[in-house]
């Protein structure tokens, strides 16, 4: 189990390999462009090559997280189009620097209903898939269940999976507060294992590559994506010692997207509660996975 976060990749993306080993993170994600633009990723040759130079150096699972405004649930055909164009460049550049994968919020369907969208969800990830054929994966992220948000079930997550044939490089980011805000109790062992049980069956564990993982501002089935640090929401020190203790977490890397301490993001000192957490509840380190 390796204990990971959010690194800014400001000045270019091999930085964030030094900038993780001075909080102790073992893996990483990061955004390659401004998540909040659309203006696509552009990283000269050199950055590339440095990247790779920092990473065998560091030889941690990278991960990428695509920008906030993709939306493959939308009725916009602009949105769609430049949602696919994005996440056809993010997938690209993960397999030009060999990272694991690309996570994304596949959107929201605004009202029109899910199996409205379905379909559409699942023709433009294929698309995607084969515009950007490489060995990195697609990793849909779960929902808070806010505004109408798809993916907030790990049924209806299932359901896009199996939409695109259970293609081999889909796979699952699961967010532990988006989660508990959508209402899985996974905090308490009961709940964790009810929610890990749907997990398994309309998913698979072996589709669980990363895990975001934050605590909760808001209670459980609050509804909003709003992230704490760790042990200091609303799922505690205890309920991340339920989650890690689960073996459905044993292999995935544990992603913080915290608010950091100081305000700054993710830090040593969630880094360190995690990974006492791992030893208290004798999982493995970071080198069995
Ligand atoms: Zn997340
Ligand atoms: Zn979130």
């Amino acid at each position: 189990m390796r204990v990971g976060a959010h690194i800014s990749s400001s000045g270019g993306p091999q930085n964030v390999f030094g900038r993780a080993g001075a909080i102790g993170a073992e893996a990483i994600q990061l955004f390659i462009s401004a998540p909040q633009q659309w203006r696509p990723p552009n990283l000269g040759d050199e950055a590339v090559a440095a990247f790779h130079e920092e990473h065998e150096r560091m030889p941690v699972p990278v991960f990428f997280h695509c920008v906030y405004l993709v939306n493959l649930g939308t009725q916009d055909g602009k949105l769609l189009n430049r949602s696919a164009g994005s996440l056809k460049q993010y997938l690209k550049w993960a397999g030009t620097l060999g990272v694991e994968g690309a996570i994304f919020h596949v959107g929201s369907h605004k009202g029109a209903g899910f199996e409205a969208v379905r379909d559409q969800i699942c023709r433009v990830m294929l698309e995607v898939l084969e515009a950007a054929d490489n060995d990195s994966m697609l990793l849909i992220e779960n929902n808070a269940g806010q505004g109408n948000g798809i993916g907030s079930t790990f049924t209806e997550i299932g359901e896009i999976i199996r939409g695109c044939d259970s293609h081999p490089r889909i796979g699952v980011c699961l967010d532990t507060c988006h989660a508990f805000a959508m209402g899985y109790d996974i905090t308490e062992r009961e709940g964790c294992e009810i929610a890990m049980e749907e997990f398994d069956r309309e998913i698979g564990f072996e589709r669980l590559r990363a895990v975001h993982a934050n605590d909760s501002k808001m209670p459980l089935g609050g509804v909003r994506d709003r992230h704490e640090n760790i042990g200091d929401g609303h799922m505690g020190l205890d309920g991340f010692r339920t989650i890690l203790a689960h073996p459905a977490f044993r292999d995935a890397p544990l992603l913080l997207e915290v608010p950091g301490i100081e305000g700054d993001g993710p830090d040593e000192e969630n880094v360190n509660r995690l990974k006492r957490i791992r030893e208290e509840v004798g999982a493995p380190g970071p080198d069995a996975s």
